[in-house]
């Protein structure tokens, strides 16, 4: 009996710490705290600066940042599980789905590259763009990584 006792105060402790702790409140991520880092060569081709604001996660799983991609820089090709929206925030950049052309995209212009479509995003050879790029994580992963974006495929 006292061993039933301990494990229900032992579940329900665990309860309160990972699914009560104030997930019904607002949360604000105030923009002084939002660090930025070096994207990594894994995913990203140049100098290009990720702010990761929005983790993903329990309940939501949408992931997601602001992208900075300095002149002449790019993703690597790639694909995301679930899709991915783009939003251009500032500047001019180009996105190409693998077996088309290229096109220009602008301050305000909103992207929707569909689940497993394999594509790159970034900056045009001379302009700098930034842009919000939201996915939805699945089983763990929002991008599949894949091959360079050579400069004869980028120009
Ligand atoms: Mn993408």
């Amino acid at each position: 009996m006292k061993r039933i006792t301990l494990l229900i105060l032992i579940s329900l402790g665990v309860y309160i710490v990972l699914y009560a702790q104030n997930l019904d409140q607002i949360d604000i991520v105030r923009v002084d705290s939002i660090s930025t880092t070096h994207g990594s060569e894994s995913h990203f081709m140049g100098n290009v600066h990720v702010n990761h604001s929005i983790p993903g996660g329990h309940p939501s799983n949408i992931s997601g940042g602001i992208i900075t991609f300095e002149p002449g820089t790019r993703t690597v090709w790639h694909s995301h599980p679930k899709g991915q929206r783009v939003v251009i925030i500032q500047g001019i950049g180009w996105v190409q789905q693998w077996g088309s052309p290229k096109i220009e995209v602008r301050l305000g212009d909103v992207i929707w590259i569909p689940p497993n479509v394999k594509h790159w995003h970034g900056a045009t050879e001379t302009t700098g763009v930034s842009h919000y790029a939201l996915a939805e994580i699945h089983e763990g992963t929002n991008v599949e990584n894949m091959e360079p974006v050579t400069d004869i495929q980028y120009r």
